[in-house]
């Protein structure tokens, strides 16, 4: 069941009641301009109008098929790509008007687990290098701490003996201890939000469930906000407290994660969960719900109206018309469509 707050928190991470959230992005746009065949400039889409946002506590999947913008939103909500339109809001402060020291302090909070770990790592540092580096702006200096410090990080992330660990390069690691290494830079700051990008995606099935445990078991441990943007929905399933799904860089629908899974109310989010659920559709409920057909359209040619009228199997005149703008339904999730209840 979801747990998630109904109020936003402070930057110690105490609940106040309408309080901005710790971080957000509010109808974040993102329009890369290149050029293509002959010379002729094309507009690449990647996000229209977004907007989400993250509380201490709570666990928001960020869900949808390739070229859906997820990424592209967090690189946003990481200052890591700037938007075309829209800001992203740090404890409602836009960060571009944040003071350097708000600044600092949105750097340190807001943590990022990538996809590869091989490539976030550097190749010639040492993993106790790497490690003192992040502490050393947390403002650990003396070596003894150092040492403490980056033993009790490996510890945690389950890297045993965790001085044999500190003494290794990035190449003598499997992919799984490399991504314990990525986390335990990450919490090296102690982070109070962390991003998760593909965080599971790199990695042998076999260490997936381990570095998902690590992430959920911090989550809970210091009441973080986590954004964990995933195309597996078996795990959101299991974890997220709510539920983002976007398509051709626009928010569909968005709710709390058993209403979501339960009474999904967007063609679009329909579609992807019977993707899910066809493994096992004899034992399922699930013959009349439609199958996602069709492939994405490309972010340079957004259909006209709803984005996804081209593929939808319920699609109205209308649809090809009018953008649906997202509205509250009666169970409280987000949703644009014309058609949703
Ligand atoms: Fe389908 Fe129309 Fe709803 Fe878009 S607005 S999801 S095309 S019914």
């Amino acid at each position: 069941m979801s747990t998630r707050p109904d109020q936003s928190a402070t930057a110690e991470g105490v609940s106040i009641a309408g309080a901005p959230p710790p971080l957000a992005a509010k109808e974040v746009s993102v329009v890369y301009r290149t050029r293509g065949d002959f010379g002729r400039r094309t507009a690449r889409h990647a996000l229209n109008r977004t907007s989400i946002e993250v509380n201490y506590g709570e666990l928001v999947a960020l869900v949808g098929e390739s070229g859906s913008g997820k990424s592209t939103l967090s690189k946003v909500l990481l200052d890591l790509a700037s938007p075309s339109a829209g800001e992203v809001a740090y404890h409602g402060k836009a960060l571009n008007t944040l003071t350097r020291t708000e600044m600092r302090a949105y750097r340190n909070e807001v943590q990022v687990v990538f996809q590869d770990p091989a490539a976030s790592l550097n190749p010639r540092q040492r993993i106790w290098k790497c490690l003192a580096s992040v502490l050393e702006l947390r403002g650990v200096r003396s070596q003894l701490e150092l040492n403490e410090e980056i033993t009790k990080l490996l510890t945690g992330v389950g890297l045993n003996p965790a001085e044999s660990f500190a003494r290794r390069f990035p190449h003598e690691l499997s992919g799984g201890q490399q991504q314990r290494v990525a986390i335990a830079r990450a919490l090296a700051m102690k982070p109070r939000i962390v991003i998760a990008d593909e965080p599971l995606s790199a990695l042998d099935v076999s260490v997936q469930a381990q570095v998902l445990d690590l992430m959920i078991d911090h989550q809970k441990r210091t009441n973080a906000g986590y954004l964990l943007v995933t195309h597996d929905l078996n795990v959101v399933r299991a974890v997220a407290d709510r539920v983002v799904v976007m398509y051709l860089g626009s928010v569909v629908e968005m709710g709390d994660a058993e209403q979501i899974f339960e009474r999904p109310q967007h063609p679009y989010t329909r579609a992807l969960l019977s993707s899910r659920l066809s493994i096992d559709a004899s034992k399922r409920r699930i013959r009349d719900r439609p199958i996602l057909t069709g492939d994405v359209p490309s972010t340079t040619a957004i259909p006209s109206g709803c984005a996804y009228h081209p593929r939808c199997p319920i699609a109205v005149e209308r649809c090809s018309i009018d953008a649906p703008e997202p509205r509250v339904t009666g169970d409280g999730s987000s949703v644009a469509c014309h058609l949703a209840e």
